[in-house]
């Protein structure tokens, strides 16, 4: 059984700008491919597959593969199908959450109950990081955040999406839901949204069911590759031995930490890439069980992550240098201090402005300039020169915490705009931020950016 208008749909959320697709299908040990690029071909072709899974590429084919045998028709045992060499680039960051279950069955509706909670909790958190909306689809057997992306079909691209989606495994996947992280190459294929799942035996609990879109936003945006790249950071690699921590070689013992510090530890379970200790409440802001966890990778390298946005600077190192102040040198024990006192999360009184030029402009000095971790900034291209370069050093000049400068930047051609955007998504995200910058600001910009403790100093 196939949905007719839900392809029509897929087609034409994914497919109306690069409408080459392959259309693979699998089952029965049999596989069938065919190259189409008209929607309508493709479904009067694909109605003869019932009880079979049907997929098609998610990426961008180069216009050659149009040139194979299977052309606008579907044949068994195809001599090639679309490699990860066929990708033109990619177009679709695809999340794959799936509950855990036997093999070779489908999900029961209470294991699908759980996989949507999961997809709910990442949603809000790549909303948090500056991510723009996904098209979320039923997969018939689990959830499909489809991400739009513009990405090249480069080396580095595919260690991005892998190192991204192994994030997302380390942070949400448990031992009821899983994040797949075998899907960043960028030939993948994924299930044909509005075509039917066609795995196990169809029965009341763990029926076969149909796939459908759940949701498609109504402007469809880009994710900026500086996000995807941001959480990608975030999978820990082992420290190496250096003057921070006295040039130490010796395997940490996380255990027995855990034990002599009484870090509460609510729950251990494993994911694809390591182990992950979940901690009954998180250090910095007191957030409960599952909210923050430590992460020991299967290299050795460990790892401390809270979801909270407020938690977000907080990293292995900080945790440790909470429990043992003399983990590491005394520089780090410095910079950890004052990252505390800024993220301390007690309410900062608002910085009364104390410079005012001719023109009324209030500028704070530079020694009102509050610390920042130079490591968390999200490079934003500002477009306020035409140089890329200059617009880097523009948007460098940006302190963190700007989650939400939205692409909309890019297209600013002033650089007064580019600062009234910055200041609105910060005030939209309510959090401290700073600029510095002899940019010229009005009076009520002004205002907003005081009552909201966002500081402004010249250079
Ligand atoms: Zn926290």
């Amino acid at each position: 059984m196939i949905n007719e208008s839900e392809i029509r749909r897929w087609w034409d959320i994914f497919k109306r700008d690069n409408p080459l697709t392959e259309v693979r299908i699998l089952g029965r040990g049999k596989t069938f491919s065919g190259y189409y690029t008209n929607p309508e071909q493709l479904i009067a072709d694909i109605l003869a597959y019932d009880g079979y899974g049907i997929y098609a590429t998610i990426n961008a084919i180069k216009d050659s593969c149009y040139g194979r045998t299977q052309h606008d028709c579907i044949i068994q045992k195809p001599k090639a199908t679309t490699s990860d060499n066929d990708i033109e680039f990619r177009t679709t960051l695809l999340i794959d959450l799936d509950p855990e279950r036997s093999s070779d069955t489908n999900a029961s509706d209470a294991e699908k109950a759980l996989a949507w909670e999961t997809a709910k909790n990442i949603i809000k958190y790549l909303a948090d990081q500056g991510f723009e909306k996904p098209v979320i689809a039923d997969s018939a057997n689990g959830y499909h955040l489809l991400y739009k992306v513009y990405l090249d079909n480069i080396p580095e691209n595919t260690e991005l999406v892998k190192n991204f989606l192994q994030v997302l495994d380390m942070l949400f996947s448990s031992d009821a839901v899983k994040i797949d992280t075998s899907v960043f190459n960028a030939s993948r294929i994924s299930k044909l949204i509005g075509t039917k799942s066609a795995k196990g035996t169809d029965t009341p609990e763990r029926p076969q069911r149909q796939s459908f879109f759940c949701y498609v936003p109504e402007s469809y945006k880009e994710v900026d590759i500086a996000y995807i790249k941001k959480v990608a950071s975030y999978l820990p690699k082992p420290e190496q031995p250096s003057r921070y921590n006295n040039y130490s070689t010796e395997k940490f013992d996380i255990r027995s930490f855990i034990s002599q510090q009484g870090i509460g530890n609510a729950k251990e379970t494993r994911f694809s890439g390591g182990l992950k200790l979940i901690l009954d409440e998180c250090p910095f802001g007191g957030h409960k069980a599952p909210d923050s966890a430590l992460f020991v990778m299967d290299s050795g390298a460990i790892a401390f992550r809270c979801l909270h946005n407020s938690c977000q600077h907080f990293h292995w190192r900080e945790f440790r240098l909470h429990y043992d102040p003399q983990a590491y040198d005394r520089r780090e024990q410095e910079e950890y201090a004052r990252k505390r006192r800024y993220y301390s999360g007690a309410p900062q009184k608002t910085v009364a402005p104390i410079v005012e030029d001719k023109r009324g402009k209030v500028w704070l000095s530079m020694k009102d300039i509050v610390w920042q971790d130079p490591s968390e900034l999200v490079s934003i291209a500002s477009g306020i020169s035409a140089s890329v370069q200059s617009a880097s050093a523009a948007s460098r000049r940006c302190v963190p915490h700007l989650q939400k400068i939205r692409s909309a930047c890019t297209s600013s051609g002033s650089g007064n705009g580019f600062v009234r955007r910055c200041i609105r998504s910060v005030c939209e995200k309510r959090v401290r931020g700073a600029f510095w910058s002899g940019m010229p600001i009005t009076a009520a910009v002004m205002s907003s950016m005081c009552r909201k403790t966002i500081i402004f100093a010249d250079t």
